[in-house]
């Protein structure tokens, strides 16, 4: 039997470092056997250790910290849950019970699961009161990534984390493009892609790309990446982070003293500047590369700009490169032009040639539900950004196109579509639908609008009614949950009847 990680389907051969002795013994009783790639955790072993959330997360930590020789307790409040967990061979524990923290050396709690704010879980509760520290999958990554095997490694491996409120994704998912057009051994992880503990112990030279969302920064213990990216702030998840303050806190912890070798940071936002400026020892600095979409930074040690389509690199007072963006497929209007400057200035930052990120920038196919073209038909184009959740991502759709059929609503968030009502200016008409179609209708001024409840009726309507040069948008500013079961069923529901009205 191998003990070798399973190597994914759609990746090149790898150089797979042998494992440390002491794991070994532990990933024999461990589902390593069974094939999952992993991140042994080792800095447990012979301690016990809580688990609570038995999903994606909490079941790749479970194995990562049985490979590593922890003793589990696990836990799930959804017995469906602790059933999958003992299909694999781990034990469940009621950590409701008075007493179960009683040694337990960290407690490794899932993302969706409240730690604090608006108030703890009460597993959370019980080992805050046992003096038990908390952690997350993020955390233990960190504490593991690093072995004894990049000795003999001609370039040590290096970790990209991305976060802000909006673009991490796709950034995230540039980032790692860019690094496969050019060669590199990489992985991607975190909120896309696989977990963070699922992925392949790193090869010579990899840059492992992970998206991170503040509820996985602020939890973390260790939070170490080489370089560290900010793309903008903009208020979301509120009630999770106490406020706007605690919601920049916890994004802001990837920055910590003593941190990235380099980060780039988005200055288009208070949030941004300010953070910029503390960690930068002057404006010379250049381990800060600042990038916005919009501002002309010259006056920076290090910055990446984008104005009227043009990426712009500029190190100590003079330009470097510049590439236009107008004609990238993948990266359609303003926010996304955000999003090439960061992946550019992360990339960068590694010594990749600015011709090579160019090519890549063109190759690149965007992402699904984001500015996602899904047909078109006598000049009407069909955009598909259901991962417009919030006002802030929906007025940037909004600035993206010149004549819009916006289709929006759902499950509306804090403040509804304030945000949004600046830039109605492109909007034609908008297409209602939702639990916030009535509450939406209100913001909207002289913009003409329908309610339409569900999407097949705006979809047709607003097909019915587009002309050529317009573009029919599914940006909701809202969330799903009303009608679908997450902004994936959604966006696929808006391309289905598109299908349909195109007679697909
Ligand atoms: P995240 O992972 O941060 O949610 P995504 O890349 O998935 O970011 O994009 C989420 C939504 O935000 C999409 O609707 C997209 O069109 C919009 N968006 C993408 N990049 C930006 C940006 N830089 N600023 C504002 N909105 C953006």
């Amino acid at each position: 039997m191998s003990l070798e990680p399973k190597a994914a389907g759609n990746e090149r051969p790898r150089k797979i470092p042998p494992l440390r002795a002491g794991a070994v013994t532990s990933i024999l009783h461990s589902d390593y056997q069974k094939g999952f790639t992993m991140i042994p955790v080792s800095s447990y072993s012979g301690q016990n250790v809580a688990v609570l959330g038995l999903g994606r997360s909490g079941l790749a930590a479970a194995r990562a910290l049985a490979a590593g020789g922890a003793v589990l307790k696990l836990w799930d409040d959804s017995p469906e849950a602790r059933a999958n967990a003992e299909a694999e061979g781990f034990a469940c524990v009621d950590l409701t019970r008075i007493g179960a923290f009683e040694g337990v050396a960290a407690l490794i709690v899932s993302p969706g699961i409240p730690h604090l704010y608006p108030e703890p879980n009460r597993v959370v509760a019980a080992a805050l009161t046992a003096g038990v520290p908390v952690d997350n999958d993020i955390g233990l990554f960190f504490r593991s990534f690093a072995t004894p095997d990049w000795d003999q490694f001609d370039i040590s491996p290096r970790v990209i984390a991305v976060t802000g409120s909006n673009g991490k994704s796709t950034t995230t998912a540039l980032i790692h493009h860019i690094l496969e057009v050019a060669g590199r051994p990489t992985q991607m992880a975190g909120n896309i892609g696989r977990g963070v503990l699922d992925i392949e112990p790193a090869c010579d030279g990899e840059v492992v790309v992970l998206e991170l969302s503040s509820y996985q920064t602020e939890l973390a213990r260790s939070l170490t990446p080489d370089i560290a990216v900010f793309t903008n702030l903009s208020p979301d998840h509120l009630d999770r982070h106490n406020g706007m303050g605690g919601y920049f806190a916890a994004k802001r912890r990837l920055f910590a003293e003593g941190g990235p070798d380099r980060a780039v940071i988005g200055v288009d936002d208070l949030e941004g500047r300010f953070l910029a400026n503390q960690l930068a020892e002057g404006a010379d600095d250049n381990r800060v590369i600042r990038i916005s979409s919009g501002q002309k930074l010259e006056g920076f040690g290090w910055a990446v700009f984008a104005r009227k389509g043009f990426l712009s690199e500029w190190r100590k007072g003079r330009q470097v490169t510049s590439i236009d963006l107008r004609s990238v497929p993948g990266l359609p209007g303003a926010h996304n032009h955000q999003n090439a400057c960061a992946a550019y200035a992360a990339v960068r930052s590694l010594g990749i040639a600015p011709k090579l990120i160019e090519q890549a920038l063109h190759s690149f196919a965007g992402l699904p539900h984001r500015s996602q073209l899904v047909g078109e038909r006598g000049g009407v184009r069909f955009i598909n950004d259901s991962k417009a959740t919030n006002a802030d991502s929906a007025a940037k759709a909004l600035q993206a196109f010149p004549r819009i059929r916006w289709i929006a609503g759902g499950l509306g968030k804090e403040g509804g579509i304030k945000g949004v009502v600046p830039h109605l200016g492109s909007v034609v008409k908008a297409y209602l639908i939702g639990h916030s179609a009535r509450d939406f209708a209100l913001e909207l001024g002289d913009t003409p609008y329908e309610i339409c409840e569900r999407m097949a009726h705006a979809v047709a309507l607003a097909a019915a009614e587009a002309e050529a040069g317009e573009v029919v948008l599914l940006a909701p500013a809202a969330a799903s949950f009303d009608q679908y079961p997450n902004f994936e069923k959604r966006g696929e529901d808006f391309a289905a009847q598109v299908q349909a009205v195109l007679g697909g």
